[in-house]
Order: structure tokens, then C-alpha cells, then sequence
């Protein structure tokens, strides 16, 4: 009994911090988006950095500062993407019910909220094993037989 209240609970705190940190949260695909920016940013800046120190050795002149100051940038953009990270993991733990809109665990069974049974959301990975069936190759020899069979 205690230990199901107890998952009751830390579930909706998890909620209720994810939707205080993240404004906006459901929306996945904008802080995916936002990940990917700030990724480009990140290289982009590390080439600056990279022809900074190359430009200094190649003319012996010391521009430290400029690459310090550069390095400080790619840091702060490295603390956001992984600030951003942490919400999308959080955001793939979570999910909406279709029916009230309450903020669940991604892996639920039921709403914790109206009690719908939510479906549809642990089957997709299943179905991806299933593919990889080793029986299909055994199917295709069985049609090569099959062809063979006598006219009449
Ligand atoms: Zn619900």
C-alpha cells in the first residue's frame, strides 16, 4: 500500500518541477530543436577557437585573452545543452493523457489523473523486435520451392 503511494506521489512532484522548470515543456521537438542549435553553436565556436590558437602560433603573437574568453563561451553554451538534455530526458519519462491532459509517467498503464488506461505506448518497441525475425530468410527459400513446382 505505502510503497504504491509513494510512486503516486514522486511522480507527480517529478511533474510538478518539470512543467515549474521548463515553461513550456511538452514540447519536445522545440527543445530538441534548441539542442541542435545550440550543438551547431558549439562547434562553431570551437572552430573559432581552433583558428584562433592555430592564427597565434603561426605569427608567434599571444591573443590568450581572445582564447580564454572564447573557451568561456563554448562552456557557457555546454552547461545550456546539457541543462537541455536533462529536460528531454526528463520530458521522455513523461507524458500527457489523451483524455485529461494530466501530466503522467510515460510508462503508465492507467491515468493517474481519470484513471483511462492509456495504450499503445509500450507496444511500438516490441513490434520493432519483431522484425529482426530470423524466420523471413527461411520464408524466402520456401518460395524458391515453390516456383519449382510441376506445370500442368
Ligand atoms: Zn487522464
Amino acid at each position: 500500500m505505502g510503497m504504491f503511494d509513494d510512486v503516486v506521489v514522486n511522480a507527480k512532484a517529478a511533474a510538478n518541477a518539470f512543467s515549474k522548470k521548463a515553461g513550456n515543456i511538452y514540447d519536445i521537438s522545440k527543445l530538441k530543436f534548441n539542442a541542435n542549435s545550440i550543438k551547431g553553436e558549439i562547434n562553431k565556436k570551437c572552430q573559432e577557437l581552433g583558428e584562433m590558437v592555430y592564427e597565434s602560433k603561426l605569427k608567434g603573437s599571444s591573443s590568450q585573452q581572445l582564447i580564454d574568453a572564447k573557451i568561456d563561451e563554448i562552456k557557457a553554451l555546454k552547461d545550456d545543452l546539457t541543462a537541455i538534455n536533462e529536460l528531454l530526458a526528463t520530458a521522455k519519462n513523461l507524458m500527457i493523457c489523451p483524455a485529461c491532459s494530466a501530466v503522467i509517467a510515460k510508462d503508465s498503464v492507467f491515468c493517474n489523473k481519470c484513471g483511462i488506461r492509456i495504450e499503445g505506448q509500450a507496444e511500438s518497441d516490441k513490434e520493432d523486435k519483431a522484425h529482426n525475425n530470423p524466420e523471413n530468410s527461411q520464408a524466402d527459400s520456401d518460395n524458391a520451392t515453390v516456383e519449382k513446382s510441376p506445370q500442368e
